[in-house]
């Protein structure tokens, strides 16, 4: 197992070799300290190699922790980040925000004292994190792709979806299926949205692109009825395509060509989205739920949407973000903010599902509080649709960490 470096900047002496020492027992290869922000610089800026893992303390003297996140995000560090504090818990999740709007790689935010499994924790994360980000690196750069291999790929029929489950919580059946997009090269390798969404949107192609993804996505559902599996189907929208009607009577008309029930189709938009043009994304989104089709808003906690302005649009279903799901077991505001939206959904007869459930004890919580359904690398990532099909019928077994 690789061996990390990590630096303890923390201005109590005690707390600072308690915590190295730990660091050292749980078998980091190379453990540094600072007493303030300012020594932190001092020991980044002296090594060659980037610290695997920075913990930092918010309250120092001098160089304070916030002030040592600017600077971090000034220098572009890629060194993983955990904030920890003794203050409110609200608090040093606000800072671990702030830091990861600024572009730095936040591993955890964590109220004092640390513990050892907590430390644990975060040594397998960074680790599993590395792990990730070398194999991302292999398949999955983030360079756009260009104009000519967008179109190649849409003429050439290189879209494929790839299916990720939405389960009941109450006794784990299969809610729905989300599709997701991806381009798949000549060699088999997979090229992911975040590389040609925002360009097939640029370039006025994202309609063509949606269609062509509602058509897989239907031809895929009869296929999964003829197997038995009859079960809801999930697509995303783009903004840009609220811009042009056409798109939606096109959309219309493919449901209808393809006998399709619009009752078993979602379409999901961003909260960013709807808020972009209130007026477009209405007129679109009223016409697909007249016509039957379920509304989904996605992302949910990511924009600066009002629930006055949310609550104008017919919506069935509300996903709340994975930044908002993410450690909630151990994370008391964010379990405040799920609660009330949970709240609100029963109330207005929305169905909310939580995104990206990792840890079982985030799912435990979800359970308890009655969070109706849910999806995440826990129950399965996204696969293709030979994978799909094996996964449901080996019962759905549940990933196990
Ligand atoms: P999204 O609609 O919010 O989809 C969820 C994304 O989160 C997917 O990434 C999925 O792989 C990932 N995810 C699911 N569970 C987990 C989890 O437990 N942990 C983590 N870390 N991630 C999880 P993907 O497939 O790369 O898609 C990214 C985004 O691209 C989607 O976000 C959606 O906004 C967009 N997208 C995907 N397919 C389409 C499409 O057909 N049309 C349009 N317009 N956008 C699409
Ligand atoms: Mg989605
Ligand atoms: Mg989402």
């Amino acid at each position: 197992m690789a061996q990390l470096s990590v630096l303890v900047v923390e201005d109590s002496l005690v707390q600072r070799t308690a915590l190295a020492e730990m660091c050292l027992e749980l078998g980091a290869g190379d453990v540094a300290v600072a007493d303030n922000g300012r020594t932190a610089l001092k020991a980044i800026d002296g090594r060659a190699e980037e610290f695997d893992l920075l913990i930092c303390d918010l309250e120092m003297p001098d160089m304070n922790g916030i002030e040592l996140v600017d600077l971090l995000a000034a220098r572009s560090t890629g060194s993983g980040l955990i904030i920890l504090s003794g203050r409110e818990e609200s608090l040093i999740y606000a800072v671990g925000l702030m830091a990861s709007r600024r572009g730095l790689r936040v591993l955890g935010s964590v109220k004092k004292p640390m513990t050892r499994d907590a430390l644990t924790k975060i040594f397998s994360d960074c680790r599993a994190q590395q792990d990730q980000s070398s194999a991302l690196s292999a398949s999955k750069p983030s360079r756009p792709v260009t104009l000519q291999r967008l179109q190649h790929a849409i003429g050439q029929r290189e879209l494929v979806l790839h299916y990720q489950p939405k389960m009941n919580l109450a006794d784990m059946s299969l809610h729905g299926v989300e599709a997701l997009v991806r381009i798949q090269e000549e060699d088999g390798s997979l090229i992911y949205p975040d590389r040609f969404i925002a360009v097939s949107e640029q370039e006025g192609l994202i309609d063509y692109l949606s269609l062509e993804v509602l058509r897989l996505a239907l031809e895929q559902k009869n296929r999964w009825n003829s197997q038995g599996l009859n079960t809801v189907i999930s697509i995303n929208l783009s903004a840009a395509s609220f811009q042009n009607n056409i798109f939606c009577d096109a959309v219309l008309d493919n449901i209808q060509a393809m006998e399709a029930d619009a009752k078993n189709i979602i379409f999901e938009v961003t909260e960013t989205a709807v808020i972009q043009d209130m007026t477009r994304a209405l007129a679109v989104l009223t016409r697909l739920r007249l016509a039957g089709c379920g509304l989904s808003l996605d992302d949910y906690g990511t924009g600066y949407s009002s629930v006055k302005q949310l609550s104008q649009i017919p919506f069935t279903e509300l996903k709340v973000d994975r930044s908002l799901i993410d450690g909630i077991a151990g994370k008391g505001h964010l379990q405040v903010i799920f609660e009330n939206t949970l709240k609100m959904c029963n109330e207005l007869g929305i169905t909310l599902v939580a995104e990206g459930i990792e840890q079982p004890a985030d799912l435990d919580f979800l359970c308890r509080s009655g969070c109706p359904v849910g999806q995440g690398y826990l129950f399965s990532p996204p696969i293709a649709e030979s994978d799909f099909i094996h996964w449901y019928q080996a019962g759905m077994p549940t990933l196990n960490h």
